[in-house]
């Protein structure tokens, strides 16, 4: 079995595995498996869409973030909430009110992720003027996304938006206008994003399109919630903090971006296995007719992200509450159109397809290799039990063909041989007694 190489925010702690199988099956891109009493993350595979955390009853799936106290590397550090954390708060009155509560954290700045939303809904639209796209477009918002476009289409990779993800985009401008305004070297100011998942995590460690992220750090929104909560409340709230538009807010919950970035002519869908099913008919060619797609993997949007404290239909509400869009300007007309220049805001390299699935890098191995997992397939029973420790039966005959698991793994094809070896035996002691 693979050994984690590159980072991945997920992952397993082995002590408290009880190899129950859960995850097994709801990993989208049959990245886990079950052998020698514990689970398995093939890191090649794995997207850290959070799937397997939620499931797991034991806790043994975790994720990797940064402690609140790593702010300290930094001579300045500027807080980074994602839009979704508003929503984690009930009877909040005012955005305003944890922006402010931020500041009393240790933070000396706070720059809203929903400015740097409203920045990419501008670029997008200008985008979408561009004639000859691909049709749809897909979001980058969501980076479990394009990590599974990378794994299971990779066909789908030039309808991805290559423009950066929002994060990356208030971090860049965050931290220009902090060394501007208090004349400081930009290399001491630190930018720390108060993440809802896993994928966001992975995303700053190990960015997808340019080489190195904008964002220093990603605190989860669980670390932070409860010292967070408390300053929300006793302080006189800054109301002048709030920059970005209810659009950008939005973003939070699924749909947020499509209606922002194209309302004539868009589809969101949430939850990975409903994006899946989407990514599928877009691949065959079924929604050419449509102009952007949003997929979350996510049950809500961000709302619903595992390393979000409040229930993801209670923060969606709060979302909804606090997002005015009445008579507020769209994007499009508030965010000057220099702000597409000033800022590297486009991917700098090639998002390329990842061969993780693929059975060979050579052609002719790969046929003799698919030829040999056809025919241990059809020994297999086809129940897709996962007892084996695969997935499906499928895969458990691929794990056979590249030596990570034997024939006997499978226990219906050891009670089937154990039979054979029986009536064996029977015939022996017939033909001895004879
Ligand atoms: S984080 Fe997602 S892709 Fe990675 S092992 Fe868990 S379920 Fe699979
Ligand atoms: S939907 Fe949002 S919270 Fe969930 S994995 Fe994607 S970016 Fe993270």
């Amino acid at each position: 079995m693979e050994e984690k190489r590159t980072f991945h925010s997920v992952r397993l702690e082995k002590e408290k595995c009880k190899a129950c199988t859960n995850c097994l099956k709801r990993c989208p891109t049959e990245a886990i498996r079950v052998r020698g009493g514990r689970a398995h993350i093939i890191d090649e595979r794995c997207i850290d869409c959070g799937e397997c955390i939620r499931v797991c009853e034991y806790h043994a799936k975790i994720a990797v973030t940064d402690p609140l106290s790593s702010i300290s590397r930094f001579k300045y550090k500027i807080a980074l909430p994602a839009p979704s954390l508003y929503g984690q708060f009930k009877n909040l009155r005012s955005i305003a009110q944890v922006l402010t509560g931020l500041k009393h954290m240790g933070f000396d700045e706070v720059f809203e992720v929903a400015r740097g939303a409203d920045v990419v809904t501008r670029a997008i639209r200008e985008k979408l003027r561009q004639p000859d796209l691909p049709r749809p477009l897909i979001s980058a918002a969501c980076p479990a996304i394009v990590r599974l476009i990378q794994v299971r289409f990779p066909d789908l990779i030039d309808h991805i938006v290559d423009i950066r993800q929002p994060m990356e985009v208030a971090a860049l401008i965050a931290k220009r206008e902090f060394a501007r305004k208090h004349q400081v070297d930009e290399n001491e100011v630190g930018c720390f994003f108060i993440t809802p998942c896993p994928a966001k995590v992975t995303a700053i460690r190990n960015p997808i399109g340019h080489e190195k992220s904008a964002v220093d750090g990603a605190i989860s929104v669980l670390e932070i919630y409860g010292l967070l909560s408390s300053h929300t409340r006793g302080h006189d709230t800054d109301e002048s903090l709030v920059k970005a538009s209810s659009w950008g807010v939005g973003w939070a919950n699924s749909g947020g971006e499509a209606s922002a970035v194209c309302p004539e002519n868009s589809m969101a869908v949430d939850g990975i296995e409903n994006v899946i099913r989407v990514l599928e008919e877009i691949e065959n060619n079924k929604l050419s007719d449509l102009t952007f797609f949003e997929g979350s993997a996510c049950t809500g949007g961000c709302v619903g992200g595992p390393l979000n404290f409040e229930n993801n239909y209670v923060a969606r509400n709060m979302i909804r509450r606090l997002v005015d869009k009445n008579g507020e300007m769209h994007p499009e007309h508030q965010v000057d159109v220099s702000m597409l220049t000033k800022y590297p805001l486009y991917n700098q390299k090639d998002i390329m397809p990842n061969t993780a699935m693929k059975l060979d890098d050579d052609i002719v191995e790969a046929m003799r290799k698919l030829e040999k997992m056809e025919e241990i397939y059809k020994r297999l029973p086809g129940y897709d039990c996962g007892s084996c420790g695969s997935p499906t039966c499928r895969t458990f005959a691929e794990d056979i063909v590249q030596g990570f698991a034997r024939d006997m793994d499978c226990i219906h094809r050891l009670k089937e041989q154990l039979k054979i070896m029986a009536q064996q035996m029977v015939n022996l002691a017939q033909t001895t007694r004879e």
